[in-house]
C-alpha cells in the first residue's frame, strides 16, 4: 500500500520537469510545510469557532488566505518565495497570538520551531535567515517585557487554555519530527525519481517509438537472458510484402498505421512468451521458446493465413489487405547472428518464390 502510494507519487513527479534536484527538494519541502500549516490552521479555526473567539477566527481565516497565496506561488514554481511567506506567516501568527494572550512557554516553542525551519530549509539567503532569527529573538524579548506590565487582552477559559496548551505541544512535537525527518524523506523520493528516470531512459533506448515494440538494440540483452536454456528455440523474420507499393499508393502516414496495426496483430496472436522485435523498417524478428522448427512453421503459417484474410480498417484510406512472407530457422544460442542469417535466407527464398508464405 505504502509502496504503491510512493510509486504513484514518483510517477507523478516524473511527469513534471524539475531543472535540478534542488528544485525538487524545495518543491517537496514547501508542499509538506504548506499541508502541515493549512491543517493546523483549519484545526485552530474549528476550535475558535466552537469557542466563539472571534478575533482568532478572523486571524486563522487570514492565515488560510495567506496559504492560498503560498499555494499560487508554489504552483508557479516560486518555492523560495512561497517558503519565505510560510515562515513570515508563522512568525506573525505567533507574535499576534502572544500579543493578545500573553507570551507562554508553548509560544516560545512555536518560535523555536520556526527558527529550526529557517535553519534547515534553504528559503532565502543565509544572511536573510539570520536577520529573521534575530527579529524573532527581539520580538520574544519585547513581548516578554510588555507582559510584565500589561495583562493579556484575550483570556481563554481554564479548560480551553489547557486544551490549547496540549494541542500546541503536539503541534511542536509533530513539527519537529517533520523538520528532522524531511531530508531523509526528500532524499528517498529523489532517489525514486532518479531510478524512474533511468528506467524511462532505458525503455526509450530499447523500444521503437512508432510501434512500442522492442527494437534491434534490445535483442542482445534478450539473447543473454536465454542462455543456459536447453529447450528448442526458433527465430522468424517476418517482412511485409510490397510495402513500398502501399506507401506509394496510400502515403507514408497510412504505411505507419499499417505498421502499428501489424505490431498489435502480432502481439495479440502470439504467446506472451514469444518476443517480438521491430527489426528494421517493415521487418519483425520473432523469438519463440519451447517450439520445434515444425511447430514454429505451423504457428507462423496460421498467423500469415489469418493476416491475409483480415481486412485492415485504416483511418485515412478505408479497408486494406496485407500479406507477409516469413523465414524461420532454429535458434542457436551460441550463434544468434548465424541463426538470424539463416531465417533471413529463408525469407529471401520465400520472397523470390511468390511471397505470402512461410519458409523453413
Ligand atoms: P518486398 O515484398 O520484397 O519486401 O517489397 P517491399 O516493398 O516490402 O520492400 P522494400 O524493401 O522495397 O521497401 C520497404 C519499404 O518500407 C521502403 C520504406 O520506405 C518503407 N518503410 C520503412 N520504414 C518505414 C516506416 O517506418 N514507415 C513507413 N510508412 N514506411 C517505412
Ligand atoms: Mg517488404
Ligand atoms: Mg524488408
Amino acid at each position: 500500500m505504502l509502496h504503491k502510494l510512493r510509486d504513484n507519487f514518483i510517477a507523478n513527479l516524473l511527469k513534471q520537469s524539475f531543472q535540478q534536484d534542488d528544485e525538487l527538494c524545495l518543491y517537496l519541502i514547501s508542499y509538506v510545510s504548506l499541508i502541515f500549516c493549512v491543517l493546523i490552521h483549519i484545526f485552530f479555526l474549528i476550535c475558535y469557532v466552537v469557542q466563539e473567539i472571534q478575533f482568532f477566527v478572523f486571524l486563522n481565516c487570514g492565515s488560510l488566505l495567506v496559504y492560498l497565496v503560498v499555494f499560487l506561488f508554489l504552483k508557479g514554481k516560486k518555492y523560495k518565495q512561497g517558503g519565505f511567506i510560510i515562515s513570515l506567516e508563522a512568525i506573525l501568527y505567533a507574535s499576534i497570538g502572544a500579543y493578545m494572550c500573553g507570551i507562554s512557554s508553548y509560544i516560545i516553542g512555536y518560535f523555536l520551531l520556526i527558527i529550526v525551519m529557517l535553519t534547515l530549509f534553504p528559503y532565502g539567503t543565509a544572511k536573510l535567515r539570520r536577520i529573521i532569527v534575530l527579529i524573532i529573538l527581539g520580538v520574544i524579548t519585547l513581548l516578554g517585557l510588555r507582559d510584565a506590565h500589561t495583562p493579556p487582552l484575550i483570556v481563554f477559559s481554564e479548560p480551553f487554555s489547557h486544551f490549547m496548551t496540549m494541542v500546541n505541544i503536539y503541534i511542536m512535537l509533530i513539527g519537529t519530527i517533520i523538520e528532522i525527518s524531511i531530508n531523509t524523506f526528500v532524499q528517498f523520493i529523489i532517489l525514486g525519481v532518479k531510478e524512474g528516470r533511468l528506467v524511462e531512459l532505458a525503455s526509450q533506448i530499447y523500444t521503437d517509438p512508432l510501434t512500442g515494440l522492442y527494437n534491434r538494440r534490445y535483442t542482445e540483452i534478450y539473447f543473454n537472458t536465454l542462455k543456459n536454456q536447453d529447450q528448442h528455440i526458433c527465430v522468424a523474420i517476418l517482412d511485409i510484402d510490397d510495402f513500398k507499393k502501399i506507401n506509394d499508393t496510400y502515403g507514408h502516414p497510412c504505411g505507419d498505421e499499417i505498421l502499428v496495426f501489424l505490431s498489435t496483430f502480432l502481439y495479440s496472436n502470439l504467446r506472451k512468451t514469444d518476443r517480438i522485435f521491430r527489426w528494421g523498417g517493415e521487418e519483425f524478428l520473432i523469438i519463440m521458446e519451447n517450439v520445434t522448427i515444425y511447430d514454429a512453421q505451423s504457428v507462423m503459417d496460421k498467423l500469415r493465413n489469418k493476416l491475409a484474410k483480415t481486412e485492415i480498417k485504416t483511418k485515412q484510406k478505408g479497408t486494406l489487405g496485407l500479406t507477409v512472407t516469413v523465414g524461420v530457422a532454429p535458434f542457436d544460442l551460441t550463434n544468434p547472428d548465424a541463426s538470424i542469417e539463416a531465417s533471413d535466407k529463408n525469407l529471401y527464398i520465400g520472397k523470390r518464390s511468390g511471397k505470402n508464405q512461410v519458409v523453413i
